[in-house]
């Protein structure tokens, strides 16, 4: 692709055929070059079974690119019609709440159950349909399959599932199971099986064994991966643009393992004014999957909203932000939900381009400063990339652990928030990439590891020992290869080799985080902690920093133990911002206020993109003279950046 791509979702079933002009003039006059459709239109596109009609969608996309627009097809499996349910109505998903299993009715979407066989042949039908009809078509841009999938409500529980389950389950653990009632801790309360046919999936909200519910999640997750792989296997019979699928925010389900065999990463997010910083861990985990461009496919414009508007109101100058920062970490599109408000039904309430009655609302002149600001940038940005030496990892495996087996209160099932506000938010002035433990590391000098409770999946235990070998520095821990990955803790010994990798005895292994316990680095500086105390005893390492309470009174905090060419420093809490920094001994990119958001691009140009989050006044110091390419003049030294103003400084 050779530019970015702005833009929103387009429902134009839900309009009459005359609004299409109106809505047309409008994107253009705004400089939107790109629309999402269809994700939802199946009962317009198959009214009944094998009778289709895309005639709409066709004049769509046709109209659409006559007038430089592009659009993203979106394959309906999301919401079948009741035709469907009609001819399989065992194709609808069985819920579990408060210990009851009942068949859903269909009241709103995502009801299918994704084990059906009849279902996904029918899904894989109007997605082929779909792409004889438009696969060709200059107009098409892409394919975004289904919409955020996830195994919602923990899945689905019809008798085919569950026997799915099991099979999965016999052949994991090559049909002992006695393996699985030990790997799982099963004897206790007598809960072992004597066959995998007794196994049930847990029950939704009830007192589960948390290795019950990761091996079910992951069951789920690998049917979803089949089953959107399975549409985009379809689609590629009959076209060539690039398919992916939107995902949702957290790694519950493995970005890493949906992404492997689709062609572009699709991200949908709704982050508010106070935590705007946390999407930026998701564009720095997004652009490392491929290496290459991801899409933003939904985010909102002014306020999300279900029947009633809800979180807050977001004004066009956030929207502008919220826009550029993804294209600033590695975007190339970003599309907002939705143009035009829903008169009618279940989101009604939500936030858009327009309102109901085609006026555009406030929010809409911050779509139009984007656009412009690209139009002036396009030159730069494509000509340059954020390139990474420093990584914090993200495993998926990780995510699910800590949401059933926190093992700390503070997880509070937020686990993602823990990994941004205890770690990758310390990074605001330096590039940093988040990876999945199966990414390659080689490109990276320092990779920081805190919560990856089981390390030793995709072979990472292998690779981050050769990497660090080869010069590498790892920072790891707090709560770093714990358990297993369907979360036992280990018994030898507190870590599975972590402990003999660092050197050190741990002498205490304290899930509390009490204030009464600080440490300090050897010189003196004080370290603020939290999430656990892990307190070591030096056998083959040095200590860079000590607790100080009384319990643990010169116990070591903080180590370090040369290996080969490299380096691992293991922490046993999670460290301040100063703390960190410190371990990491690089210079940031530029010296900036605290709410600033720095990102270093380079390749055929160069230079630094510095973005205003929280939305008030920051700074920046330049170490040398760049051109500002917004404002078209050569800058150099202090530079105030007014809130949530972007500044994008070209090297001379
Ligand atoms: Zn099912």
């Amino acid at each position: 692709m050779k530019k970015f791509y702005i833009g929103a979702a387009y429902y134009p079933e839900l309009w009459d055929k005359s609004e299409i002009d109106k809505d047309i003039k409008l994107m253009k006059e705004y400089g939107m070059n790109c629309m999402r459709v269809g994700e939802f239109a199946w009962s317009n596109m198959e009214p009944k079974e094998g009778e289709y009609n895309l005639e709409l969608f066709k004049y769509v996309v046709d109209k659409l690119y006559e007038n430089g627009i592009y659009t993203v097809m979106c394959t309906p499996s999301c919401t079948p019609p009741r035709w469907v349910f009609e001819k399989y109505p065992d194709a609808m998903r069985v819920k579990s709440k408060d210990y009851i299993e009942y068949q859903e009715k269909v009241h709103a979407r995502v009801h299918p159950c994704k084990s059906h066989k009849g279902m996904r042949e029918l899904n894989v039908k109007i997605a082929k349909e779909l792409a004889k009809a438009l696969g060709n078509h200059p107009g098409i841009i892409g394919w975004q399959i289904d919409n955020e999938v996830h195994p919602y409500d923990h899945g689905c529980y019809c008798e085919k599932c569950k026997q799915n389950f099991r099979e999965h389950l016999k052949n994991k653990y090559k049909g002992d199971i006695i393996a699985l009632n030990k790997a799982w801790g099963a004897y206790r309360w007598s809960l072992d099986y004597n066959s995998f046919d007794q196994i049930e999936p847990p029950v939704l909200y009830a007192w589960e064994n948390p290795s019950l519910v990761v091996e079910w999640v992951e069951f789920n997750e690998a049917l979803i991966c089949s089953y959107v792989h399975e549409q985009a296997d379809a689609l590629r019979e009959y076209t060539n643009a690039p398919i992916g699928t939107d995902l949702m925010v957290d790694n519950y389900l493995s970005y890493s393992k949906m992404n492997k065999k689709l062609d572009v990463v699709q991200h949908n997010h709704y982050h508010t004014t106070d935590n705007l910083y946390r999407s930026l861990f998701n564009y720095d985990f997004y652009r490392t999957l491929k290496d290459k461009p991801f899409w933003v496919t939904e985010t909102l414009l002014g306020w999300n909203g279900s029947v009633a508007a809800y979180n807050g109101y977001r004004s066009k100058d956030y929207c502008y932000v919220n826009s550029l920062l993804p294209i600033a970490h590695g975007a190339e599109m970003n599309l907002y939900w939705l143009f035009r408000s829903h008169p009618n039904g279940h989101e009604l309430g939500h936030g858009a381009f327009l309102n109901s009655s085609g006026r555009p609302n406030p929010p809409s002149s911050g779509v139009k400063k984007l656009t412009e600001v690209l139009t002036k940038a396009e030159d730069f940005l494509l000509n340059s990339k954020a390139k990474s030496k420093i990584a914090m990892t993200y495993s998926s495996n990780s995510v699910k652990i800590f949401f059933f087996a926190p093992l700390i209160a503070e997880f509070d099932h937020d686990v993602r928030a823990k990994y941004i506000d205890l770690c990758h938010n310390y990074f605001r002035h330096y590039n940093i990439d988040v990876i999945e433990t199966d990414k390659d590391l080689s490109e990276y000098e320092i990779i920081v590891s805190p919560f990856l409770p089981n390390a030793a999946r995709d072979g990472f235990e292998t690779r981050i020992v050769e990497w660090i070998k080869n010069g590498g520095t790892w920072i790891v821990g707090p709560l770093t290869d714990i358990m297993t990955e369907c979360a036992s803790k280990y018994t030898e010994k507190p870590y599975s080799f972590l402990e003999d990798l660092c050197g050190v005895y741990t002498k205490y292994q304290l899930p509390i985080q009490d204030e009464k316990i600080s440490a300090k680095f050897n010189d003196g500086q004080e370290i603020k902690l939290a999430m656990g105390t892990d307190a070591f005893e030096l056998v083959d390492a040095e200590s860079l920093a000590t607790y100080e309470s009384e319990e643990l009174e010169n116990l070591t905090a903080i180590a370090r133990r040369k290996i080969g060419k490299g380096q691992v420093i293991i922490l046993g809490s999670a460290i301040d911002q100063k703390s960190m920094l410190r371990l990491v001994n690089r210079k940031p990119i530029l010296e900036a206020s605290d709410n600033i958001d720095l990102v270093e691009r380079s390749g055929k140009e160069n230079g630094i993109i510095a973005t205003e989050i929280e939305g008030k006044d920051g700074y920046i110091v330049l170490d040398k003279e760049y051109y500002d390419v917004l404002n078209d003049k050569k800058v150099s030294g202090r530079i105030d950046i007014s809130a949530y103003e972007a500044l994008i400084l070209k090297e001379i």
